[in-house]
């Protein structure tokens, strides 16, 4: 079999993680072509975004404005009964000042809806989808990643030749060991969820309504998540060790846990579980922590699901494919332009990535450590992050998805809107900005922009103002690379 079709880059997979890569390369000016196994809208499970994706993400493709058109509910932080503490406790994003003003939400999505957003979008900005095509093979040239061969809608076999095959297929994938890894299981995370959907729901009180309200219980813990007015989204996560609790009819098991967890029990007192359509059935998932010991190839990346994933308690799926796919369109991009040999511009995707994976890993060890309270937790979440400011706001930033201190995770319009507004202070000192007053001045002085835009005096400030890289970061390590002005490629930093 020979090639047919020649691209620059081929997707495997058009979830969040497939769609973002694809849309950021085309961008580029890029040949894309994303192959789709199923007919979208199709079912998936993770409905619970985190802003990072939404402002950061979102904003950088271009999107926001359909997301935003599409109604999702809106999600202002996150109330759990967790820990030591018998009483529910609450966060709300609005705490860090890096997700203050409109970035401080993000949206408890129906997945059906937001993954065809995406990939419409990708269409959009002229990546060539084609749904109902499912990868079956990488093919290899010369010690590298070659392209692909597929099946079509019709059986018929395919194959394209491209510069770069990403695996973006999800946790199914069956194509990710063509990186050469082995997938290792979390042995801490040996979980089973359970999940099912509710109509009639009760909803916490406001201004909590569109939280996501996660519920701990002996034999493992609930997630609960307000999709619509009407729709509820219902997840227990137990332990291996309380398997026997999930055997049989998965929709009696589920039932047999909710009356186990009585805040629960209380929210569905007045609710019935959905029978029928995409909702109707209890779907059942375990062994779904796991991360391979290699990302990328010489011709080859994976992102999302395909690479990594843990526990979903801090909702950081689409969060890591969506983050995953920029860091690697960087990478695809840096290569395709020439300005970054491709070692250097993947070893820099590979680090940034998972040091995001290891900070949601490293934090969900601690968090599962029920005998302590939410101070304590607060305080590991500082410790993880090596955060410099309070214990609630290293929480709040790193669930928030923002930890990593990447530009794209700022939303460069507002940031940039506020910048201006402000623009004659700014020639002033702090202090003056400081007693200026009124929240927006206020807001614009704690953000983490604004300190770190304060230390590089005017001349940056002018520059940030006319354009140029809001939020400048420091290498990742020695020799590391940084991202371009507009977030798509890496730039060697000067000596
Ligand atoms: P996917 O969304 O799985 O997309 C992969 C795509 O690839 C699919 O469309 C699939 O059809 C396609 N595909 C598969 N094989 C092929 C092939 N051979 N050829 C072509 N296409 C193919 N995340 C959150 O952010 N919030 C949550 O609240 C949350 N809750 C979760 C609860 C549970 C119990 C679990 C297990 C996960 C949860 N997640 C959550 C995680 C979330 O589901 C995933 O991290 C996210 O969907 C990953 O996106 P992705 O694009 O990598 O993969």
């Amino acid at each position: 079999m020979s090639a047919e079709e020649e691209f620059d880059v081929v997707v495997a997979g058009g979830g969040p993680g497939g769609s973002t890569v694809a849309s950021f390369v085309a961008m580029q000016g890029h040949r894309v072509l994303l192959l789709e196994k199923e007919a979208f809208p199709r079912y998936q499970i993770g409905e619970s975004l985190l802003p990072a994706t939404v402002h950061g993400i979102c904003g950088l493709l271009g999107v926001s404005a359909e997301i935003e058109k599409a109604g999702f509910v809106r999600k202002l932080g996150g109330t759990f009964r967790w820990g030591t503490s018998p009483e529910p406790w609450s966060f709300s994003f609005a705490i860090s000042p890096r997700m203050a003003g409109p970035t401080s939400h993000a949206y408890q999505v129906e997945r059906m809806k937001f993954d065809d957003i995406l990939l419409k979008h990708a269409r959009k900005v002229g990546v060539d989808v084609r749904e109902q095509c499912a990868v079956a093979e990488v093919t290899e040239d010369a010690g590298r990643a070659s392209g692909v061969v597929y099946t079509d809608s019709a059986g018929t076999r395919h194959e394209v030749a491209a510069k770069f095959v990403v695996d973006a297929s999800g946790n199914k994938s069956r194509i990710h060991r063509a990186a050469g890894g082995e997938r290792a299981y979390s042995d801490f995370f040996r979980n089973i969820a359970l999940f099912g959907y509710f109509e009639g729901a009760k909803r916490l009180p406001e201004p909590r309504k569109g939280n996501i309200f996660c519920a701990a219980f002996d034999e493992g813990w609930f997630w609960y998540i307000p999709l619509s007015d009407r729709l509820t989204s219902v997840g227990a996560v137990v332990s291996r060790e309380f398997a026997e609790s999930v055997q049989g009819d998965s929709a009696e098991a589920l039932s047999r846990l909710i009356v186990r967890c009585p805040r629960i029990a209380d929210l569905l007192s007045d609710a019935e579980r959905v029978t029928e359509g995409a909702y109707g059935e209890v779907r059942v998932r375990k062994d779904y922590s796991y991360r391979n010991s290699r990302f990328w190839r010489p011709g080859m990346v994976l992102v999302g699901d395909a690479a990594c994933f843990v526990d979903p308690v801090f909702s950081s799926g689409v969060h890591l494919a969506t983050y995953s796919a920029l860091l690697a369109a960087r990478s695809l991009n840096s290569v395709l332009a020439g300005e970054v040999d491709e070692e250097r511009s993947f070893a820099e995707f590979e680090a940034r990535y998972r040091h995001e994976y290891s900070l949601f890993y490293e934090f969900l060890v601690s968090f599962y450590d029920m005998n302590s309270d939410h101070e304590s937790y607060f305080w590991q979440a500082k410790r993880v992050t090596n955060f410099a400011d309070s214990e609630l706001e290293a929480f709040v930033e790193l669930v928030g998805g923002v930890a990593s201190l990447d530009g794209a995770f700022v939303d460069v319009e507002s940031a940039r809107a506020r910048f201006k507004h402000t623009a004659g202070e700014l020639e002033s000192s702090v202090s003056e900005v400081d007693r200026s007053g009124g929240d927006d001045a206020t807001a614009l002085y704690q953000s983490a922009i604004m300190g770190h835009v304060m230390e590089q005096g005017t001349q940056v400030q002018a520059h940030a103002v006319l354009g140029g890289e809001l939020d400048a970061e420091d290498v990742f390590f020695p020799g590391g690379l940084l991202p371009s002005a507009d977030g798509l490629r890496w730039v060697v930093p000067a000596e």
